[in-house]
This record gives structure tokens, C-alpha cells and sequence, in this order.
């Protein structure tokens, strides 16, 4: 599993400080791309990794850090629209009016399915399921993720809700975590802006208590605030690993059988 970005929201995106090409699994051979935001495209091929050996692309909702890539990155997936190849998974809202993905691009793949709550799909001997709907201003899933091997589940962007830890059981977390704390619009408290914050994060990671959990998709403030300290306090608070995710970082799977 490689980061392609570990940056999330407006000002990370544009100022790029961190990247946001979102994340690439290869799951023995399954190679899966998932919420390929702006930027994707670059970081992959400079990490040289082959988007015509894609096998699915996944959105978890349509917002620009999230699928911005998306339309070259089907056209890398699909050798420039020539071969029909590929899934491309994302929810309906995604798919509607001012679809995410282009139409002259839906005959290059081999098929799009469209995710809702409580589903469960296949992507060669990988499965995922969309749990639960997350609180956030778009149509928007987290998945758990079944290898022959491994469990691991991805937090995408929410609101924390207290129901979220019945979710996301598995070996290892992903946790969108943008914020230091929770904040919100124009400081007032019955308008949250919809995102996990650092104290969810240590909620979610010791009540689930995964082998590893990874913090990553960081806003400004997050990243000011030094992610990897971070990081380490919660793996002392939590005595759970907890590592934060930097661009291009690496995880091998084979260290949660250690
Ligand atoms: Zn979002």
C-alpha cells in the first residue's frame, strides 16, 4: 500500500504542501486505487507505478480531494480509453448531475457500481464492504476491506459519530484525520464542520484496538501541528501502533502478521 497524498481539504489541496493522490493497494496482485485526488496521476508515475495494471478504482465521495484524478486516471487505467478494462466504484451522488467521471469514459471500463450503505463487493478474491453512510456534506463510505489474508478499513471523511466504532472492525485502520480538534463553521458549536479530529481518532483506535492504525488526509493545522508527534502520543495513550502516513510512505501488510 503506497500514499500517494496524505493532505485533505481546501488549503492543503491547493497549496499542495502535502500531496493528494490519494492511496495505491496491491493486495497479492489486486491492484486497487483509491480516492485518487488532484495530483494522483503525478505521483504515481513517479513512484512508477502502472495504472494499466489497475484493477478497480474507488471513490468514497465526490469531493475534489477525493476525485479529482479520477477521469486520468481511468484513461491510464483503460492504455488511454483503448483497452476496456477496469471497475470504477463511487456513490450515487458521485454518479448523478455532474458526474465525477466523464461519460465518454464509461464504455472504456469493464463496469461502474455504485456504492450504498451496507453492500459488499468483489474485486477479484478482494472484498469490501460500505457500512455505514458517513456524516459529510456529500453522499460519503468507508469501506472494510477482506484479503485472503488481512482485514484493514478505511475511515473516510465524517463527522465522528459514537455508532462509527461498530464499523470498522479489522487488523488495521486508516483514519482520515484532519483536524488537531474539532471545529467549527464561524466557531459555532451546532454547525461542526463534518471531519474526525485527533481526540475521535484516539476514541475510534482504543475501542477498536486494530494491530495498526494509520492517521493520514491532514489539513493545515494538523500538519503544523506535527502529525508523527501526534502519532506517538496516541500509541502511548492507546498502546496501540499508530503511525502517521507521509507521501510516498509504504506499508507492507506482512508487518501485521509480526
Ligand atoms: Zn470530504
Amino acid at each position: 500500500m503506497t500514499f500517494l497524498g496524505t493532505g485533505g481539504a481546501r488549503f492543503m489541496i491547493i497549496s499542495q504542501v502535502l500531496a493528494s493522490g490519494g492511496i495505491w493497494m496491491n493486495l497479492g496482485g489486486n491492484e486497487i486505487l483509491l480516492d485518487p485526488g488532484p495530483g494522483c496521476i503525478v505521483q504515481s508515475t513517479r513512484r512508477q507505478l502502472k495504472a494499466d495494471r489497475l484493477n478497480a478504482i474507488i471513490v468514497s465521495h465526490r469531493h475534489l480531494d477525493h476525485s479529482g484524478d479520477v477521469n486520468v486516471m481511468v484513461e491510464a487505467m483503460t492504455d488511454g480509453g483503448h483497452r476496456q478494462h477496469g471497475y470504477f466504484f463511487a456513490p450515487a451522488d458521485a454518479l448523478g448531475p455532474e458526474p465525477v467521471l466523464f461519460s465518454y469514459l464509461k464504455k472504456s471500463l469493464d463496469g461502474i457500481e455504485v456504492l450504498e450503505e451496507k453492500k459488499s463487493y468483489q474485486i477479484g478474491d478482494v472484498t469490501f464492504t460500505t457500512p455505514v453512510r458517513h456524516t459529510h456534506p456529500v453522499e460519503t463510505y468507508g469501506m472494510v476491506f477482506q484479503t485472503p489474508r488481512h482485514t484493514f478499513a478505511y475511515i473516510a471523511d465524517t463527522l465522528f459519530f459514537k455508532e462509527i466504532v461498530e464499523h470498522y472492525q479489522a487488523e488495521m485502520l486508516i483514519i482520515n484525520t484532519l483536524f488537531t480538534e474539532p471545529r467549527f463553521y464561524g466557531g459555532d458549536r451546532r454547525l461542526p464542520i463534518e471531519h474526525l479530529a485527533v481526540p475521535d481518532a484516539a476514541y475510534i483506535i482504543s475501542t477498536l484496538k486494530p494491530k495498526t492504525a494509520i492517521l493520514t488526509h491532514f489539513g493545515m493545522t494538523m500538519w503544523q501541528a506535527k502529525p508523527k508527534e501526534i502519532a506517538e502520543r496516541l500509541s502511548q495513550d492507546t498502546g496501540i501502533k499508530v503511525i502517521s502516513a507521509t507521501d510516498g510512505m509504504k506499508f507492507d501488510f506482512a508487518e501485521l502478521d509480526g
